[in-house]
């Protein structure tokens, strides 16, 4: 199948720049140290799902907004390399692009971050209204990056259309409260779930706690279980994704890549089970490379690895 085929995601949330110093010992108030290396990544979750999705086949747009410098040019011209149109993604004249300080400490493996969201908070309703018209998208997905508001507008308007909403509780889960009853799919992982539901999650009891999350509202739920894969509840079924073995160096965009395969596989026409047998495989392999954006696999990779495993189990 080619892209012909499948048909516009639109993808909204954050695009940002993380600047890593690594450290041996993390510097007290007041204090200076003098660290060891420093690396400038593209991150942000709603930017990692954008090129999930389009390294996945989909026809990828991005709704978002950098600020006027350097980190936001370079951020744009990270999605235009992937063939993500753009258009969408607003160039705020004062408001910073979003940036990430983060203080690695190596004596413990600790991280200390710092994030400055600056224009993603600038994303309006009327914005996400306009990329929906524009885009026409079969499948939105959502982070809660982007301010209530915007993200209820980009419900309401996607639906206006006909088309499905994905929404990924991330960062902060409880942001997803106000927009339960109207989502098509909700998508979380073991944390995020534990924070909707107050109770404990674990890859046994990762089923009822789909099908508690469905209760909320969602027609679909996915939970992630990190290396035990992830459960689906849709329509009171459920069903289990285990996660392929794989030796994992690093985790960092697992999840986002979970969630742009699911989405890609959506917007080919396949069912929420169909897009989770492939948002494992996707997640997995991301886990087999360092980086966020240079782990995020491609459709072919991802089918590959689809095809040894089912020839496994034959
Ligand atoms: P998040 O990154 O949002 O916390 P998870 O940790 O649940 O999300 O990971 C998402 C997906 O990535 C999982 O469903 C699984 O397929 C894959 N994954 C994550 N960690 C591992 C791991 N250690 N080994 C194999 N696969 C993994």
């Amino acid at each position: 199948m080619t892209t012909n085929d499948v048909r516009p995601v639109l993808v909204a949330g954050a695009i940002n720049t993380d600047l890593v110093a690594r450290v041996a010992k993390a510097p007290a108030a007041g204090e200076t140290v003098t660290g060891s290396a420093f690396a400038i990544f593209g991150g942000g979750k709603g930017a990692n799902q954008a090129i999930a999705t389009a390294r996945s086949g989909a026809p990828t747009a991005m709704l978002g907004a950098l600020g006027d410098d350097d980190f936001g040019r370079a951020r744009r011209a990270d999605l235009d390399a992937e063939g993500i149109d753009t258009g969408s993604v607003a160039r705020h004249e004062t408001e910073p692009s979003g940036v990430a300080l983060i203080v690695v400490e190596e004596g413990t493996g600790q991280n200390r971050i710092s994030y400055v969201p600056g224009a993603t908070l600038t994303i309006r309703p009327a914005q996400a209204r306009h990329a929906v018209k524009r885009i026409q998208p079969a499948v939105v997905l959502t982070t809660l990056e982007p301010v209530p508001e915007t993200i209820a507008a980009l419900i309401e308007s996607t639906h206006a259309i006909g088309g499905m909403v994905v929404l990924n509780a991330s960062p902060e889960p409880h942001g997803a409260r106000p927009f339960l009853p109207d989502l098509d799919i909700l998508v979380v992982n073991e944390t995020e779930a534990e924070e909707l539901l107050g109770t404990e999650v674990t890859p046994e009891n990762g089923r009822e706690a789909a099908l508690s999350l469905a209760k909320l509202g969602p027609r679909t739920v996915v939970v992630t279980l990190g290396p035990a894969g992830a459960v689906v509840a849709h329509e009171a079924e459920t069903q289990s994704f285990p996660a392929p073995q794989v030796t994992a160096v690093d985790t960092t965009g697992a999840g986002d890549s979970f969630t742009g395969a699911f989405a890609a596989e959506l917007a080919r026409g396949g069912d929420p089970f169909s897009a989770a047998r492939r948002g494992v495989v996707a997640g997995s392999l991301a886990t087999t490379k360092s980086g966020a954006y240079p782990s995020i696999p491609h459709h072919a990779d991802i089918e590959a690895m689809l095809a040894s495993l089912s020839d496994e189990q034959a």
